[in-house]
């Protein structure tokens, strides 16, 4: 079977999850943990970094941080993972959705200013995939309404927007280090800013809100997300070949277009906008129309043939938990709910081989033929 991820973890891992064996420091008072956020924000050209336990954290922890809640209005888009908008649900705002562009697959700016209203406070970008999001217009229409910025990077480490890097847009960014993500600590999670008082809010929202001089007194309701030691241990070392992995990222993709460029049932990413190339953080696959089997059966025949896939996002505004909330009633997001029903990535993960990639086309030419 070829796995869908499987992470590349290296002898300098080991050596310094050893060092937190050997010093007893496993908890999150250990010294990886600062260091970590150190590196990070300077990795990303952010002034501070406050490390969670994994990246749906860092989002609840991002919404939190601004006084943003019950009759406020978040604009994001419909294709994403849940824990965008768990978050700001989470605080009593309600979410505002955007579809997709269509060959992107990352939100369609240009829908968002029909959607602001009195009541939006922020938008919440997602970079999905491997493009990131076409910044330009946003942060004009942000700069225009005084809109805070929640950019969700967790795809996107390493990546960049006319050069900047992705994650030095939002007022708050969220990264995610689960496993297959660009640096991974098994689980784990990061929030970037520049400003200081969002910075303390996040430090104090992940430790329960404790207060420095009463310690058990609390104002305000935290949560407990801290990172541990050990995490941190593995961040700085995945950090370190950052560079090569992206570059081992792009090398793959690149290979996956040439294997799969002569099926034309297939929609394969786009290699390159005006404002990035493309990074595959996941090479993602749409189905065409004209194509007669769907994603899921698809991924079922793959399957059968030891090929591991996983299918695309499921639209927010289709999620049964969000519909019973009475949330996104009567809205369609077409392209949105195009890609999900036709949607799939194949293996990326970074320990993937030649070999492996070339088996993995060889199926799908034998399914799609
Ligand atoms: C992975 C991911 C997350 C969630 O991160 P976890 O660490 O799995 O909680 C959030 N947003 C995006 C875009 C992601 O890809």
């Amino acid at each position: 079977m070829i796995p869908v991820n499987e992470p590349v973890l290296g002898k300098r891992e080991k050596e310094l999850l050893a060092t937190c064996i050997d010093t007893g420091w496993i908890s999150s008072e250990g010294p990886f943990v600062k260091q970590f956020e150190e590196e990070m924000a300077h990795r990303v050209g952010r002034k501070y970094g406050v490390a969670v336990c994994n990246g749906t954290a860092a989002l609840d922890v991002s919404v939190a941080a601004f006084d943003i809640g019950k009759g406020d209005e978040v604009i994001m888009p419909s294709f994403t993972i849940i824990s965008c908008a768990a978050a700001i649900i989470r605080t009593g705002a309600s979410p505002v959705l955007v579809d997709c562009d269509p060959h992107t697959w990352n939100m369609d700016v240009t829908q968002i200013e029909a959607k602001i209203t009195s009541k939006t406070k922020a938008i919440m970008v997602v970079h999905i995939y491997g493009l990131p999001v076409d910044m330009e217009l946003l942060l004009s229409l942000a700069e225009k309404h005084g809109l805070m910025i929640i950019e969700d990077a967790a795809e996107m480490l390493g990546q960049t927007y006319k050069g900047r890097a992705c994650g030095s847009f939002g007022d708050i960014s969220a990264f995610s280090f689960y496993p297959n993500k660009h640096v991974t600590t098994g689980e784990g999670g990061m929030i970037l800013t520049d400003d200081d008082i969002l910075a303390k809010r996040c430090r104090s929202l992940r430790n329960l809100c404790f207060q420095p001089e009463k310690r058990f007194v609390h104002e305000e309701l935290g949560w407990n997300f801290r990172m541990t030691n050990m995490q941190a241990a593995l961040g700085i070392a995945q950090l370190e070949r950052l560079d090569e992995c992206v570059a081992k990222k792009r090398r793959m993709g690149q290979r996956y277009t040439e294997l799969l460029s002569d099926l034309e049932a297939l929609e394969l990413p786009v290699a390159k906008t005006e404002y990035a190339d493309n990074i595959y953080w996941v090479y993602g696959i749409v189905l065409r129309d004209e194509f007669s089997l769907n994603a899921k059966e698809v991924m079922q025949r793959m399957n059968q043939n030891g090929v591991g896939t996983r299918p695309f996002f499921w639209p927010m505004h289709k999620q049964p938990v969000f519909q019973k909330m009475g949330l996104f009633k009567g809205e369609s997001y077409p392209e949105a709910e195009r890609i999900a029903r036709r949607g799939f990535y194949i293996p990326s993960g970074l320990a993937l081989t030649d070999q492996q990639m070339e088996r993995v086309a060889n199926v799908l030419h034998e399914i799609i033929k």
